[in-house]
């Protein structure tokens, strides 16, 4: 078609300006997260100056400060960076929607450092301080030789004022005058709350009421060889102050082809895994973004805690926009390729510790089984089964195990187990007599994990030393005399029978080696491992 046109859209600021204020967080509290950032931006952005030989001015104690004042109704958030000077603020504040912080980025991206350290990209975070304030005031000092100080101020409407004012110091001071509907943010308690929420990891210090309220190295960002045992720990119980010590640890750093760092601890799990809240937290460039870390994470590694920092995760974007997106995809694989190396190296390293730290990690073992075939193909070499001995094997070393005397006439393996040692005892007593080995299987997964095995490995069937098929699938013979009388046997089937309340059950009376039990109630396997399955799954 013909071409009757070109143009720029244009917008009224006056119509997107309430937009923005009203809808571009969800979450109000965000505000201080953002021109907090902007701060420690400022800050990052003087240090980089003077190291590039830009600034040769006293650096100072570099900080972001902020304050409350009850009585003026005003939060002010304080650095002494690289200020702005009039001509700044016209460009960098009154268009909205443009980052400073990616034209710096930009300006020096040749200076081999990249964007490291520098948070803001969106230039649209300033004005989250219209979420909580009627009117802005900013008053700042760029570090520019002979600049003058400024001050600007919007009282949220399209029109602001510049005018002249005084300040000493380098740097910026943004004054917030709370909204009248949002006094609940001129508290100290919930101002020190969001601080330490967002902000508890920020490169550069953070005060409030003469605190710091940071860490502005946190263990992450270091690199593993500087790092001993304690280190970790130590930040495990700062993440978490009441968690119980955990098993061990991987350090997570990758820089292509996507920016990835990040410390993920294994705990020591229960047997439920409800209420292990304890959870893995997702940053960006040190700042804290969320703890749902569901579409970033594979399922069951949302078992593990720690945190992860990413720069290269999307934010602020619809989850199925999450789900769908590349660098999330591969970060995923990432993170369950790392994890499976590092428990199969332990393994490999310390088989003895390994088995000791498996009844903790057995779990989250299998369920990465369960749930991820990537997982499964490096995890097949370490994941250990138990006998009620007590012995350790891998799905190899079983094989080789059991193979004289459980392998069926189809040339299938069959591997017997108990959900429970003490109820299935007379069953698991009577399997041994006949030289047959019993894995313990009894956590609350074991039932998907059969199910999973039994696809995956070949030939083998996994059966409950109670189910009916035992021994029809096994072929050594073991001929056992009865105690009963072919007619004692028939009367008390008939007696079983009549009283038995589970219509799959098998009822046969015969010779177990058990001295005591001529009766054996046995259930189908299939049924049995399906009401499992679904009482295992909440259905
Ligand atoms: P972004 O941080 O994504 O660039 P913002 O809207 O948060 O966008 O901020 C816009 C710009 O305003 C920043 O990039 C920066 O140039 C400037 N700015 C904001 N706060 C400060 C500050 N405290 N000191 C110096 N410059 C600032
Ligand atoms: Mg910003």
């Amino acid at each position: 078609s013909v071409i009757q046109e070109k143009g720029n859209l244009s917008i009224h600021t006056e119509n997107i300006f309430p937009i923005i204020k009203k809808f571009l967080y969800s979450d109000h509290e965000i505000f201080l997260r953002e021109l907090v950032s902007n701060a420690v931006d400022a800050s990052q952005k003087i240090k980089k100056l003077a190291s590039y030989g830009e600034y040769n001015g006293e650096l100072g104690d570099l900080k972001v400060v902020v304050k409350l004042d009850k009585d003026a109704k005003t939060i002010t958030i304080s650095d002494n960076g690289i200020g702005m000077t009039a001509d700044e603020i016209k460009k960098y504040i009154n268009q909205i929607a443009f980052s400073g912080a990616t034209e710096f980025v930009e300006q020096y991206k040749d200076k081999g450092e990249g964007d490291k350290g520098i948070i803001g990209h969106f230039g649209l975070g300033f004005y989250s301080a219209y979420m909580v304030a009627q009117n802005v005031e900013i008053i700042t000092k760029s570090y520019k030789e002979g600049a003058e100080p400024v001050r600007w101020e919007c009282d949220g409407s399209t029109e602001f004022e510049i005018s002249s004012v005084e300040k000493e110091e380098r740097g910026t001071d943004i004054i917030l005058h709370v909204a009248e509907d949002s006094e609940e943010f001129l508290d100290a308690h919930r101002l020190r709350g969001i601080l330490e929420k967002y902000g508890k990891f920020l490169p550069i210090e953070i005060e409030f009421e003469d605190k710091v309220i940071n860490n502005p190295s946190p263990i992450w960002t270091k690199s593993p060889s500087d790092l001993k045992d304690e280190d970790y720990l130590a930040f495990y119980k700062e993440l978490y102050p009441f968690g119980e010590d955990p098993l061990f640890w991987i350090h997570l750093n990758v820089d292509y082809p996507f920016n990835l760092t990040g410390v993920l601890y294994f705990p020591k799990l229960r047997n439920d895994f409800a209420g292990q809240r304890e959870k893995i937290q997702l940053y960006s460039r040190q700042v804290f973004i969320t703890d749902e870390v569901k579409d970033i994470v594979p399922d069951f590694l949302q078992l593990l805690h720690g945190v992860i920092d990413s720069p290269d995760i999307p934010l602020n974007v619809s989850r199925s926009y999450l789900q769908a997106d590349g660098n999330v995809k591969k970060i995923n694989g990432y993170i369950t390729r790392k994890v499976a190396d590092k428990l199969l190296e332990i393994f490999k390293n310390d088989r003895e510790g390994f088995e000791k730290k498996f009844d903790d990690i057995g779990l989250f073992v299998k369920y990465g089984i369960i749930s991820d075939d990537k997982f499964y193909e490096k995890a097949k070499d370490f994941c250990l089964l138990k006998n009620t001995d007590g012995k350790y094997f891998t799905f190899e070393e079983y094989r080789e195990y059991i193979k004289e005397n459980q392998t069926d006439k189809n040339e299938s393996l069959v591997w017997l187990y108990t959900t429970d040692e003490k109820k299935q005892d007379a069953f698991i007593q009577s399997a041994k007599k006949r030289s047959y080995d019993v894995l313990v299987l009894n956590s609350m997964i074991d039932s998907h994990f059969i199910n999973a095995l039994e696809q995956k490995l070949e030939k083998i069937s996994i059966k409950r030393v109670d189910a009916d098929t035992l021994d029809k699938l096994v072929e050594k013979e073991v001929k056992l005399e009865s105690i009963l009388s072919s007619d004692d046997q028939e009367k008390v089937k008939k007696v079983f029978e009549g009283v038995s309340e589970n219509k799959t059950a098998h009822i046969t009376v015969e010779a177990m080696p058990v001295d005591e039990l001529p009766v054996v109630i046995t259930f189908p396997e299939f049924m049995r491992r399906m009401t499992d399955m679904q009482a295992s799954s909440g259905q």
